[in-house]
């Protein structure tokens, strides 16, 4: 049967040599920190509308300094980078999704699978990181930008309170990259904006820190262990038991000849468990659910990475006098959704530098257009309409884990078969649930979910 989906070749991975610029005191038009979906996206279109770019990363390639692989959303991507799974090498077409709410023991699951989800232009497509952000930075670099390989930005550079360029660190003969305007693509937790002043530290409330390893398992061995077709793949969300009584998530992503499982919660979360992340990883490997999935899989790499989850209310300043904050480090991630939210917000970050270019005005009020064009677009309302999540979140710290386990407890009784009356089985279940948290917690708590998921 046809899947929809068919591999043209596979994107030979072309990583962009490092260029350091030779004139001294050149001027840029723009200058973007970081080489990630947020700012290689950004320094794309603005060298597509003949800017002058230059997009430095502190990695010795795009992507050295993140693990593993993650999920894209194929029509975010599609509609900035037309028929993208022709040009680059995607693992797996997701056809199949679900959540897992688990205890100590057991698991309830939610899931959808269809074969619908693998017509073109697809739902969504796992990626290897450094072969997808490879292929957004030679995106760029062909279409003129300058890329810099090795180059840290330390800090931006200030004429009164315009910016005029950055700085690098550790100091260079050439230190003072100049340009009309900054766009700090450096991603969660963004040193650049917090040393240059425009930002406050992120807060340990809104900054979750997840564990990820990436286990090797053939090709076979992965798509009979999550019942897949060949080439298509799985995402499974892990909510109650992984985060030991806080609320925070993990998941499991299907790639070619891998999986990647990972887990997080916010810094303040671990520091009141008393756990250290690694810790959190190695119990929920062996979960007798999830130990069947992974089993004699090899481990080929091991991470953490941060991801700011602060939601609407802890979105920073993004425009200054010639700087933008795009992705991240603009804390533009919702749930765990990012990579989108990162490449639409350079997109955006380019309209306006387009714009400021056309008009030689790099100040707050004319790059005021990349905020209406954030308001406008799905980014912020999605965001707006979830602002209470996080709140939600730290105000119910037991939410998920606690009624994950009401759930698995009722499940286990309502499934088991004994020898009672109907009437005495529900009593039974009623008063297990009851047992482990009042009926009025219950329905308050509840209530309060279903005002979040609503957006009141
Ligand atoms: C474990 C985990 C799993 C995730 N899974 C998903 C997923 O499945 N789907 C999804 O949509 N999102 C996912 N995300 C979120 C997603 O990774 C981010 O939202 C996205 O990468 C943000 O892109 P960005 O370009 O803003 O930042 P980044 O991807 O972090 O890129 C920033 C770049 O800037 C460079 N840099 C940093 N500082 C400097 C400096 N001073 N000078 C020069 N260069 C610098 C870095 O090296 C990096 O290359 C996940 C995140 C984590 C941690």
């Amino acid at each position: 049967m046809s899947t929809g989906y068919q591999k043209i070749k596979p994107h030979k991975l072309v990583i962009p040599s490092t260029i350091t610029p030779k004139t001294t005191k050149k001027k840029y038009d723009a200058i973007v920190v970081g080489a990630g979906p947020a700012g290689s996206t950004a320094a794309y279109f603005m060298a597509k509308e003949g800017m002058n770019v230059l997009l430095l990363e502190r990695g010795p390639y795009p992507g050295a300094k993140n693990c593993g692989g993650a999920s894209i959303i194929a029509e975010a991507t599609h509609k900035l980078f037309p028929n993208f799974w022709d040009e680059m090498d995607c693992e797996r077409l997701v056809t199949s999704q679900s959540y897992w709410w688990l205890d100590e023991t057991s698991a309830i699951t939610a899931g959808f699978r269809s074969m619908r989800l693998a017509a073109a232009p697809f739902n969504r497509f796992t990626v290897k990181r450094p072969i997808f952000y490879a292929w957004l930075a030679q995106k760029a670099v062909t279409e003129g930008a300058t890329l810099c390989l090795n180059h840290h930005v330390s800090h931006i550079l200030w004429e009164g309170r315009q910016a005029y360029g950055v700085a690098l660190s550790p100091p260079q003969d050439d230190n003072e990259l100049l340009a009309d305007i900054i766009i700090a693509a450096d991603g969660a937790n963004s040193l650049l904006t917090e040393r240059s002043g425009l930002t406050p530290a992120v807060s340990p409330n809104h900054l979750s820190l997840y564990v990820k390893e990436t286990i090797a398992l053939s090709s076979d061995s992965i798509e009979e262990r999550f019942n897949l077709k060949p080439g298509h793949g799985a995402l499974i969300g892990l909510i109650g038991y992984p985060t030991a009584g806080f609320n925070g998530t993990a998941s499991i992503h299907t790639f070619k000849d891998s999986i990647s499982i990972n887990i997080g919660m916010t810094i303040t979360n671990y520091v009141q468990a008393g756990l250290p992340p690694f810790s959190l990883l190695a119990r929920l490997k062996r979960h007798p659910v999830i130990d069947t999935l992974i089993r004699g899989g090899i481990t080929t790499e091991y991470g953490s990475a941060t991801i700011p989850e602060g939601g609407y209310t802890a979105i920073p300043k993004l425009i200054h006098p010639g700087v933008l904050v795009v992705g991240d480090a603009a804390s533009l991630v919702n749930g765990t959704h990012g990579f989108n939210l990162a490449m639409w917000s350079g997109y955006f970050a380019a309209q306006t530098a387009i714009n400021a270019k056309i008009s030689g005005d790099f100040s707050i009020k004319s790059l005021h257009l990349y905020r209406q064009l954030l308001d406008k677009s799905f980014i912020l309302q999605n965001m707006k309409h979830n602002a209470k999540a996080a709140s939600f979140e730290r105000d119910v710290p037991y939410f998920f884990s606690l009624y994950s386990h009401i759930a698995n407890e009722a499940a286990f009784e309502i499934t088991k078969v004994y020898t009672m009356p109907i009437k005495t089985k529900r009593k039974l279940v009623w008063k297990k649930i009851i047992g482990l948290q009042p009926i009025t917690r219950i329905l308050r708590d509840m209530w309060k979910g279903i005002k979040v998921l609503w957006g009141n």
